[in-house]
């Protein structure tokens, strides 16, 4: 189609006297539908072509019009009008005399070619149309030529049929929008029903939510009550065996010291009992009267610049004595070089001395070592030891206050070091946590911060 000479146009007509703007209606509409355009633009296009007619006939006497099958650059075929007016147009512009002429095609413009002004409009043949072939196109001439154009009143009768189709269409596109409106409405108040539920619903949960957490608050609040009651009540009695049990201590001496009357063997015995026993006793009390210390937060570390040889020196000298068994080494790594950091000399070395001391309780053969190391701004304190190890599900447990793993308690303790060891690394700022698992000896981990808490 595109090899159609541009200069052989479909069809060529004149209009002249008012008659032939019928004819060129009803020729439009043929030639439109022949492109292959759709009914309705097939009416739009004879519309817009009879609409420009007038106008030219009354503002230029006529013009020769003539019809074209174009290839758009969009690869599509367009239907093209042109309509050379027989007289200038008034200041060489068409004004339609109807506004909504334009609307009626895709382009409506003046248009200069070869030397001849046209008024040319042009409508897209939609993708699906079939592309008429060329023999088709000549086929569609040879019977233009043939047949002759109805009368004025047919053309009117046909017009009048278009425009009784259009009113129905109308009409029907009227009702199909009312009863999409309806069902619009209906959808809305459906969605709002909806919506109104949700926000009933989440007021109800966020009433509920609202309620458990004032009762959470009320159980802190309790909790917290009672937690300060425990560490009071076991300051108190602590405090009060305190005494008694220094008292019985001293008699037990006394009694067993060498200016007193001599004991039998079995007194001897006995009185070395109580007093072991005693012992025991104090240290439990002393260790429950440490505990309600730090939980009670009574504790305040005394943070100045520390260096950490001399603390480790001390360490070694006190942990030696408690080293009893020969096949079990006490390493206190050497550091190299100045060692400080920022902490409570005193509780550090309480804390290091309570995991040395427990490694040493639990290790029957290997060695127990420590040593520190700076990581960034932290020091880290390991205490290792080639013990009986920990197994995971216990690691949280022996944090717990009077917790000992079975079978552990036959070397005497109270069950309450670690606890206060980590409270101890808490109040300056740190952690304690615990690497081990059963069989493959324990590493406890201190880390604190090197500038203190
Ligand atoms: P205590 O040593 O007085 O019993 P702790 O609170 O210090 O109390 O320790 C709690 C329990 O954790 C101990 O009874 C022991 O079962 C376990 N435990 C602590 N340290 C070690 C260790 N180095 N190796 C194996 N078990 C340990």
């Amino acid at each position: 189609m595109t090899d159609e000479p541009a200069a052989q146009p479909l069809l060529q007509m004149a209009l002249r006297v008012e008659q032939d703007i019928f004819v060129i209606r009803q020729r439009g509409r043929e030639v439109a539908a022949v492109v292959g355009l759709e009914h309705q633009d097939q009416v739009r296009v004879a519309t817009a072509l009879s609409e420009v007619a007038r106008d030219l006939l009354r503002t230029t006497g006529g013009a020769d019009v003539s019809f074209h099958v174009d290839a758009g650059a969009d690869g599509r075929c367009h239907l093209r009008a042109d309509l050379a007016p027989l007289a200038p147009l008034p200041d060489d512009r068409y004004q339609p005399q109807s506004g909504a002429v334009s609307r009626l095609v895709d382009t409506l413009s003046v248009s200069t070619a070869e030397g001849v002004t046209v008024v040319r409009m042009s409508r897209r043949v939609p993708a699906n149309a079939p592309t008429p072939t060329p023999e088709r196109l000549a086929e569609f001439r040879t019977e233009l030529g043939r047949t002759a154009p109805g009368s004025a009143l047919d053309e009117l009768t046909v017009q009048n049929g278009q425009l009784i189709a259009a009113l129905d269409e109308v009409r029907s596109q009227r009702d199909e929008l009312a009863v999409l409106n309806e069902e619009l409405a209906e959808t809305n108040r459906g969605v709002l029903a909806l919506y109104n539920q949700l926000t009933e619903e989440l007021e109800e949960t966020n009433r509920g939510v609202v309620a458990l957490y004032a009762e959470l608050d009320e159980k802190s609040a309790q909790l917290r009550t009672a937690s300060e009651s425990k560490s009071r009540f076991l300051a108190n009695v602590s405090h009060e065996l305190r005494a008694p049990v220094t008292a019985i201590i001293g008699l037990g001496r006394l009694l067993t010291d060498s200016a007193s009357d001599p004991l039998t063997d079995e007194q001897g015995r006995q009185v070395d009992l109580i007093r072991s026993s005693a012992a025991d006793l104090l240290n439990l009390v002393n260790e429950l009267l440490d505990l309600a210390k730090a939980e009670s937060g009574r504790i305040e570390p005394d943070v100045t610049e520390v260096d950490l040889r001399p603390l480790f020196g001390q360490l070694r000298g006190t942990l030696r004595a408690l080293a009893t068994r020969p096949e079990v080494e006490l390493v206190v790594e050497e550091l190299t070089g100045p060692a400080l950091l920022r902490t409570d000399e005193v509780l550090l070395g309480q804390v290091l001395r309570n995991l040395l001391h427990n490694g040493l309780k639990f290790t029957e053969r290997g060695e127990v070592r420590l040593r520190a190391s700076q990581h960034g701004d932290r020091w880290q304190f390991d205490v290792s030891d080639t013990g009986p190890g920990i197994a995971p599900e216990l690691h949280d447990r022996i944090f717990e206050e009077f917790y000992q793993i079975p079978g552990a308690t036959r070397v005497g303790g109270t069950g309450l070091g670690l606890p206060y060891a980590r409270r101890l690394v808490t109040l300056l700022g740190g952690s304690l946590e615990l690497t081990s698992a059963q069989g493959e000896g324990s590493t406890f981990t201190v880390s604190l911060p090197t500038g203190g808490a």
